[in-house]
Formats: structure tokens, C-alpha cells, sequence
């Protein structure tokens, strides 16, 4: 439980060190994007093909950084979330082309998704961004090729923030996302949810994607886990809680089977 307090403290921190960079970088690069310009127009007197290059590859400098604290600032920002009912299978099932080209062809994608799933309320498209962020933290996981399969049942599990409290198991959807890839280490498990945390080559990866999702499942009142071992594959699962409608059957009226007390 502490790790998970730790976790969202350090969620929180990130996000409001993130925004603050984000916003100054964001304005230096105007100024710099605004210079660059009017070098631009000057080197047209002077020696225009030289200072054209140079301004070129500036200019294109601007816009990759630019891109950083986008990504920096929605990160930050946190998404606002616009939850709706959704049906988790239909919404699997409409990913499926999208996530067989997102394998390639060395990857075969299996789904098990089972036929009385109940509801989730959470944002669409968040959710669709956490899977396709899972799957391919999985396909990257292995180059070689392997196995995705993604379940989606309905399960019972405790939030693991409320664990030491006598609170009874909740139900909820979960969604295991499971490869056959290399694994994780014991130190990367421990901190792949950390943001910025990444084993891959710079420029490969943000470290940002499974905190996102850590973040998306939080803010959804539900968790995420993960088991993994070198060598063998993960399993990421998703737990979002069960969304019941507020549409009630019509009450069966007082009298009808019932035994009648005077
Ligand atoms: P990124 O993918 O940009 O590195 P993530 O936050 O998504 O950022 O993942 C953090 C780290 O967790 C990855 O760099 C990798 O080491 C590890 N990881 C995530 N998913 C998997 C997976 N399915 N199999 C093995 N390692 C994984």
C-alpha cells in the first residue's frame, strides 16, 4: 500500500514538474522559432543557400522539440476524462485490425473475451490509448516474434490502495494483456510504472506509457498490475470497476408471491 502512495505522490510530482517545463520551453521555442524566421529572410541577402540550410535544420529542431512538450504538457494535464458506459468486448473487437497491424506479421494476436462481460464506465478513448500502449510495450518486447493475447473477464480484486483496510473483494472488468516477450527484470517491474522509466534506446521510448496507464486506471477508480519473468513474457491487467446502469426493472408489485403478514 505504501508503494502505491508513493507511486501517486510521485505521479503527482512529475506531472506538475512536467507542466512547468513544459509551459517555459514551450515559450523559449516561440522566441527562438521567431528569430530564426527573420534570419531567414536576411540570409536571402547575404548568402541565402548556406543560411537557408542551417535555418532549415533549425527550424526543424523547433518543431521535434515543439512535439516534446505537447506530449510533456498532455502528460502533465493529465487528461481530462470524459467517462461513458462502454462495452469492453465491442470495443476490443473494433480495435482488432488496429492491433494486427500494430504486431506485424511475426506476432499472432489471440483475444479471449468473454460473452457476459459486464459494463465499464471510464473515457473511450483513454482506454483505447491504455491498450494500444500495452500492446506495443508487448510488441516491442519481442523483436523475434511471439504471442499477444488480451483477455477481458469479469473478476473480483481488492484496490490495492485499500488492501489493509476490511474492505470485501469489489467486481470489476479486468483486461490482461499477456506476451511472450523477454520479460521484465525484478528492478524494471518495480519501476515501470515510474514516469520516464525506460529500458529502451534513446529515442525509442518516453518511459511515459505505463504511467499513463497506471495514471488513466487510477483516475478511473481502478489499478493495474503487472507479472512478468525474464525470459518468459508479461501479463499487464488492467482493473476497471464494474459499471452498473441507473435504469431499474419496474419493482414487482408488494403483494405478488409473497407470503401476507397482518
Ligand atoms: P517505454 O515503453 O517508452 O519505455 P513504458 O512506461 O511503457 O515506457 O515502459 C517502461 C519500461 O517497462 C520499458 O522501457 C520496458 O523496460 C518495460 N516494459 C513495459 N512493457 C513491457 C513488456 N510487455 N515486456 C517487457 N518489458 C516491458
Amino acid at each position: 500500500m505504501e508503494n502505491q502512495l508513493r507511486q501517486a505522490q510521485k505521479m503527482e510530482a512529475m506531472g506538475q514538474l512536467t507542466g512547468g517545463i513544459a509551459h517555459d520551453f514551450n515559450n523559449i521555442l516561440q522566441g527562438i522559432s521567431g528569430s530564426l524566421e527573420v534570419m531567414g529572410m536576411l540570409g536571402a541577402h547575404g548568402q541565402p543557400e548556406r543560411a537557408e540550410k542551417h535555418l532549415r535544420n533549425a527550424l526543424e529542431s523547433v518543431k521535434r522539440a515543439a512535439s516534446l512538450t505537447h506530449r510533456l504538457l498532455a502528460f502533465a494535464r493529465r487528461q481530462s476524462l470524459d467517462p461513458q458506459p462502454i462495452d469492453v468486448v465491442a470495443l476490443l473487437s473494433s480495435m482488432t485490425e488496429l492491433l494486427r497491424q500494430t504486431m506485424g506479421e511475426q506476432i499472432s494476436l489471440e483475444l479471449g473475451l468473454s460473452s457476459d462481460l459486464w459494463g465499464v464506465h471510464c473515457d473511450t478513448n483513454q482506454l483505447e490509448n491504455a491498450i494500444l500502449n500495452l500492446a506495443i510495450n508487448a510488441r516491442d518486447a519481442m523483436p523475434n516474434g511471439g504471442r499477444l493475447r488480451i483477455d477481458a473477464e469479469n473478476a473480483l480484486g481488492h484496490d490495492p490502495e485499500k488492501i489493509d483496510t476490511e474492505a470485501p473483494e469489489q467486481p470489476y472488468v479486468r483486461i490482461t494483456i499477456t506476451d511472450t516477450g523477454v520479460g521484465m527484470s525484478d528492478e524494471t517491474r518495480q519501476r515501470a510504472f515510474d514516469p520516464f522509466y525506460t529500458t529502451k534506446a534513446a529515442g525509442e521510448g518516453t518511459g511515459l506509457g505505463l504511467s499513463m496507464v497506471y495514471g488513466f486506471a487510477r483516475q478511473s477508480r481502478g489499478y493495474c498490475t503487472i507479472d512478468s519473468e525474464p525470459d518468459e513474457g508479461t501479463s499487464v491487467k488492467l482493473y476497471l470497476p464494474r459499471y452498473i446502469s441507473k435504469v431499474q426493472h419496474a419493482p414487482v408489485p408488494e403483494r405478488v408471491n409473497k407470503p401476507h403478514f397482518v
